[in-house]
């Protein structure tokens, strides 16, 4: 069997030695002659195992104290409506990058009032709006962002630090560069993008915000309830867990998250440099200076155009190049475990596929 270079936006690319790891050892898990899948959650393997994916979470992300680490189910979008339910008391504040804020503001909605600070609609959303732009209201719990815009390739690049809780959806670009936690109070990510299989969500809390969660909602809804009860109130997402840890060890054996980035920007690079080197034929679709390490968006002259650059992509093994439905054109996601050839092979397809056309 020969792999394809994938550029899937989510569910996406795993390292090919974690699969690998995860493949050889699915009979027997840490010599307990049980798959991982068919222990219990409240055996000392898997607690160890959880442990371990905290521990290294921690280290791998530097979290300061006065945080605390969950696993989640439910996806992201069930952090859209989560969020609301224990946060929002007064008015909620939400920079609209695109879909996925919207979701999480129409999801908030549902427990209190909340409010566009700022909105990149207008430019269809292929800029993050200047932190200058961002307008609060008196009464205002906390302000929401999403920290990378999956469908439309823009990333924040400098948070804004605005004197209230930040909450930050941050699902597409999760441990692909050094973030300092400190910043955030509430950072959340589905772990599909770029660090497992789909069924787990990494939340992370400061201690100071979950003190001031609701506790008038339901339990299964209250943050509290998993930090309590150490994310196994219930049976936590094992495999997905599991799957994160060996994930969060390759990174940390390929030198942690300030090697993710130096690589993510080189292979950014190569990508956005054959859209700028192609005179038009491409047209990135966010503003350079929003530009994101993880979606690179882009469009042809016409749709017949992207339509015959997706399959001529695909018979060279080129896979997942049609952009998101709502927006249509091309992408390539290029998250942690997609490799600098991936990525040449892309560029060179894109400068012979310009060419021929
Ligand atoms: C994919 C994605 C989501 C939705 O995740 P689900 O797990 O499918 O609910 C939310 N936010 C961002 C930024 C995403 O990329």
């Amino acid at each position: 069997m020969e792999r394809v270079y994938n550029f899937n936006a989510g569910p996406s690319a795993m390292p090919l030695s974690v699969l690998q790891t995860v493949q050889r050892d699915f009979l027997d898990f840490n010599h307990t002659g049980m798959s991982i899948v068919e222990i219990s959650h409240r055996s000392a393997a898997y607690q160890e195992l959880q442990a371990d994916t905290i521990a290294l979470l921690k280290k791998v992300m530097r979290i300061p104290v006065g945080y605390h680490i969950v696993f989640l189910q439910g996806g992201g979008s069930m952090q859209f409506l989560m969020h609301g339910a224990n946060f929002l008391k007064r008015r909620g504040a939400y920079v609209n990058t695109g879909v996925w804020a919207t979701k999480a503001m129409e999801a908030a909605a549902f427990f209190g009032p909340i409010y566009e600070a700022a909105s990149g609609k207008k430019e269809d959303f292929g800029r993050i709006p200047e932190i200058d732009a961002i307008h609060l209201q008196n009464d205002t719990d906390y302000l929401y962002i999403t920290s990378n815009n999956t469908i439309y390739g823009t990333e924040w690049q400098q948070y804004p630090h605005l004197g209230l809780p930040l909450i930050c959806d941050a699902s597409s670009d999760f441990l692909a560069r050094p973030v300092h936690v400190a910043d955030f109070d509430l950072l959340y990510a589905g772990v599909q993008k770029n660090v497992g299989p789909a069924g787990a969500v990494v939340a992370i809390i400061k201690d100071t915000l979950l003190q001031q969660a609701r506790t008038d909602i339901p339990v299964m809804l209250q943050y509290r309830t998993f930090v309590e009860h150490d994310s196994t109130y219930n049976t936590p997402p094992v495999f997905a867990i599991y799957f994160v840890n060996q994930v969060l060890h390759w990174i940390d054996r390929n030198g942690g998250l300030t090697a993710m980035e130096i690589r993510n920007r080189q292979k950014a690079a190569i990508v956005y440099d054959a859209i700028d080197r192609s005179n038009g034929f491409y047209r990135g679709h966010a503003a350079v200076d929003s530009r994101s390490l993880m979606n690179v968006t882009f469009r042809l002259a016409t749709p017949e155009l992207e339509k015959a650059f997706v399959a001529a992509g695909a018979a060279r093994r080129l896979i997942g190049l049609k952009g998101h439905r709502s927006l249509g054109g091309c992408r390539a996601s290029i998250y942690n475990a997609v490799t600098v050839e991936a990525c040449e092979v892309l560029a060179e397809f894109m400068d012979e596929f310009r060419k021929r056309r």
